[in-house]
């Protein structure tokens, strides 16, 4: 990027009056010299209207940006916030770390327990949504979507299946079942951040989805199946959410549940299964929280959960 001024002509100029610099002068200077320019270009820096990144005179519709408009700057800008919103996530991060440790120690010391990292920190999302009664409208769409989804799925003819064996999931190893049993308190702490996104995907619902329940159930009709689905809609959700989102998590059992929702685990959450030793019990101390703010707190041993009271101090 240069912060030379480059008239139409390709030949650099002041900054102010426009007047064309000779280059040897351009590369040092990147006024003309006079003293009106000088001056008008100093009055300029102290209300700060020029460029923050080749200093040239902001138009008065650049002004609220602080740059100009020319793509070099206008990129340049767009890294220095990405790199400060990184920055400043990170540093919320590690704060909030702080404040999960100090709030883990003393729960440990209130509870005798010594070996206080054996409960891993693990910092997860945390859902803020309220419970809501359910819109007919919203509950009419999801219907509309999955009965056209079920159709189309009993259009084509039945998966021919084989061999039976091949439809069954290999039994998971113990510290598989100890590792999702915990996981699934660390979701109950969040109450289902990731849910949000089920709001305008149907519960993620796919044909695939709907093929699998259709193999495990070959007995029932399309209708049979749509009722299946909608028998798990209550009259309440989280709003903004998940239609089967309700207070006390999922309501559609897992073997109805799209592959996504049953294999997705946020960053903090896969971090904490990641790190987990592949023998032993599975404990976490895991922290719900929206961006530098804790909401809830939660002891973990394996399917135990102690909720953590939080105090608006450990929120500060
Ligand atoms: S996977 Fe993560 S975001 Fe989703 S419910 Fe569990 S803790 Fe929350
Ligand atoms: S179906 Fe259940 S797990 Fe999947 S998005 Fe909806 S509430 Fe979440
Ligand atoms: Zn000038
Ligand atoms: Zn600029």
């Amino acid at each position: 990027m240069t912060d030379v001024n480059f008239r139409l002509t390709g030949t650099p100029a002041c900054l102010v009056c426009n007047a064309p610099l000779p280059f040897h002068q351009a590369r040092n200077n990147k006024l003309c010299g006079r003293i009106e320019c000088d001056w008008r270009y100093s009055l300029l820096q102290k209300q700060n209207k020029l460029c923050k990144k080749c200093g040239r005179p902001l138009a008065i519709r650049e002004q609220h940006f602080g740059v100009c408009a020319a793509p070099e700057c206008q990129r340049a800008a767009i890294a220095d916030r990405a790199r400060q919103e990184h920055e400043q996530r990170e540093r919320w991060y590690l704060a909030l770390r702080e404040k999960a440790e100090r709030l883990r120690n003393q729960v440990m010391g209130d509870f005798g327990i010594r070996n206080a990292k054996s409960f891993r920190l693990a910092v997860i999302p945390a859902s803020l949504s309220k419970i809501t009664r359910l819109p007919a409208k919203r509950r009419r769409e999801f219907r509309n979507y999955l009965k056209q989804l079920i159709d189309r799925v009993f259009a084509a003819p039945v998966p021919v299946v084989l061999n039976q064996d091949q439809n069954q999931t290999a039994p998971l190893a113990d510290q598989e079942i100890r590792l999702q049993a915990a996981s699934g308190q660390a979701c109950a702490c969040c109450q289902g951040s990731c849910c949000g996104g089920g709001a305008f995907t149907y519960a993620y619902l796919e044909a695939a989805t709907l093929q699998r329940y259709r193999t495990a159930h070959p007995d029932q009709r399309s209708r049979k199946v749509l009722a299946a689905y909608m028998s798990y809609v209550g009259d309440e959700t989280t709003q903004g959410s998940c239609v089967y989102h309700q207070a006390d998590g999922c309501s559609l059992p897992r073997d109805m549940r799209s592959d996504i929702c049953n294999n997705f685990y946020c960053g903090g959450l896969q971090d904490f299964r990641q790190n987990t030793p592949v023998t032993g019990p599975v404990r976490g101390f895991f922290i719900a929280a929206t961006e530098n703010t804790l909401h809830r707190a939660a002891l973990v041993h394996e399917d135990h959960t102690l909720m953590i009271p939080v105090s608006s101090t450990d929120m500060d």
